[in-house]
């Protein structure tokens, strides 16, 4: 059992004022693998205020500095790699080889990425008369969700290094010890006092504190919507800069030439990664109804390879969902899908095979219509539908009729069919006919996937002020 009973700011370990502790219990054996402090908003008036006193050392540091430090934090970081896989595959049910790529080495190396990304970056431009400063926005409150924890902490804390910020973080409540992990990165490595600071506890304390701090310049959230609206307006009440990355219901649009062999394999495992929890995860599959039934079976084929099991164990692809509250969730969607018409194909229920843990068996409905609550809202779990379409205008009308746009993909006969309708989706983000992830593109969604950017060296400049000096 790990315990951890204080924050980390001002370069030390901090005792909380906090009495109450927080269990992190894992999503295969239900039992608590460790605690952490349920922190006090005096103890992110305390982190917080250390931020500011090192932002004031931190912003002057040269950007070669900067990026040596990063430089240093992902090389702690990597030692580290096997113990975060294993705190993921334990808080959020991830499968420990896909947690100790995705879930760990991915965003290691994402620290250290942004090291090359601040010395490419001009910070200063000159325009007619004037010279336009790039400068670090200040003191940066970051809140983040839990199915890839230490990705979303690494998004906002990277590029804010980066640019010359410094940092208060409250990670999530049911994924918080890679936070900690990189607090004890970061005071091994020595990074300058109040860089790096953390409190944990819960969004309702702690992140209501840090975003309505008054010395906090800007607030960087990724989690749900509802979250996003509320910490958007406590924001707004400070003007302060605010970026919210979102939710989504992205959808996969396979048009009628598509090779369906390949298209929908990839679409199934897009939906399926990390359990569904994905904010990106393809959900709707959209297909012509002259090839609705081929594509159905080709998905059950394929999620008949998604071992569902122990994420300890080697052959699991699909571990259990991240906690009681997300499963059952994911289970009440199910039945309203079954409830409004839906046509259950694959999975639908516990797996009676597994009863500790909170398990969903990976679900597809078909004959999906948009408008139905599988369609329209995040489930963010193991549920694919499969929604047929007549004509290639009402794909892409379905495939924008969504409150959301974060992600989306595209697979045709040809590149320039798929680049087309992918032109035409309104969304942050479009794969098409397979392309792959890239870590220099900018991330984030359209609508009400949220606003501004993560990824690649766009994100940095999210944490920037523009200055205009005249001469
Ligand atoms: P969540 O409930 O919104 O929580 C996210 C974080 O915000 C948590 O740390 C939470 O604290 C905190 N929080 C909640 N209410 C708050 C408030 N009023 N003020 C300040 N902080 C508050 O989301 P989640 O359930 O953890 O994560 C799932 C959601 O995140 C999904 O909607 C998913 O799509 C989205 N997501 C989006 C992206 C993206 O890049 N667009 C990436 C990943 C996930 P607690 O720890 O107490 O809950
Ligand atoms: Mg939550």
């Amino acid at each position: 059992m790990l315990t951890y009973d204080k924050h980390y700011y001002d370069g030390a370990w901090q005792t909380s004022t906090a009495t109450e502790t927080i269990a992190v219990v894992s999503s295969a054996t239900e039992e608590a693998i460790a605690r952490v402090p349920r922190g006090t908003a005096e103890d992110v008036d305390r982190a917080v205020k250390a931020a500011r006193r090192g932002f004031e050392s931190w912003r002057r540091l040269s950007v070669e500095e900067r990026a040596q430090w990063l430089e240093k934090l992902a090389a702690a970081m990597k030692t580290r790699a096997p113990q975060i896989a294993e705190a993921i595959a334990h808080e959020v049910g991830t499968a420990l080889g896909f947690a100790t790529k995705v879930q760990a080495e991915f965003p290691i190396m994402m620290i250290g990425m942004n090291a090359k990304f601040i010395r490419d970056i001009k910070l200063e431009e000159e325009l007619g008369n004037s010279i336009v400063v790039k400068e670090p926005i200040g003191v940066v409150g970051c809140v983040t969700p839990w199915n890839y924890p230490l990705h979303q902490i690494v998004c906002k804390i990277a590029p804010a290094f980066a640019a010359g910020c410094t940092v208060v973080l409250k990670p999530a409540e049911m994924a918080p010890l890679s936070a900690f992990f990189l607090a004890e990165a970061a005071h091994e490595i020595g990074l300058p006092n109040g860089v790096f600071n953390l409190v944990s506890g819960s969004g309702r304390v702690v992140g209501e504190a840090i975003v309505g701090h008054p010395e906090v310049d800007m607030v960087s959230f990724t989690g749900s919507l509802q979250a996003g609206r509320r910490i958007a307006s406590v924001a707004g009440d400070g003007i302060k800069k605010v970026t919210l990355e979102l939710g989504g219901k992205s959808a996969f649009v396979v048009l009628d030439d598509a090779p369906f062999d390949k298209a929908i394999p990839a679409g199934v495992n897009n939906c399926m990664q990390n359990s569904g929890q994905t904010c990106s995860a393809w959900t709707r599959m959209i297909v012509p109804r002259s090839r609705h039934d081929e594509a159905v079976e080709l998905a059950k084929a394929q999620l008949a390879k998604l071992t569902l099991g122990d994420p300890f164990d080697k052959n699991t692809r699909l571990g259990p969902l991240a906690s009681a509250g997300q499963r059952d969730t994911v289970l009440e969607y199910i039945e309203k899908g079954k409830n409004e018409g839906a046509q259950l194909v694959a999975g639908g229920g516990k797996p009676a095979q597994l009863p500790k843990g909170f398990y969903v068996e990976p679900t597809i409905f078909a004959n999906v219509d948009n408008k139905m609550t599988v369609a329209q809202e995040e489930i963010f779990g193991p549920v694919l539908s499969i929604i047929p379409y007549d004509s290639d205008d009402q794909a892409i009308a379905i495939a924008n009729d969504s409150p959301y746009g974060l992600a989306g993909g595209v697979w045709a006969g040809t590149q320039e069919r798929a680049m087309d309708v992918a032109k035409q989706m309104r969304t942050g983000q479009v794969d098409i006919n397979g392309g792959r992830f890239n870590v220099l593109a900018p991330f984030g969604g359209y609508k009400k996937s949220g606003i501004g950017r993560e990824i690649g060296p766009l994100a940095v400049e999210e944490f920037f002020q523009l200055k205009s000096i005249q001469r």
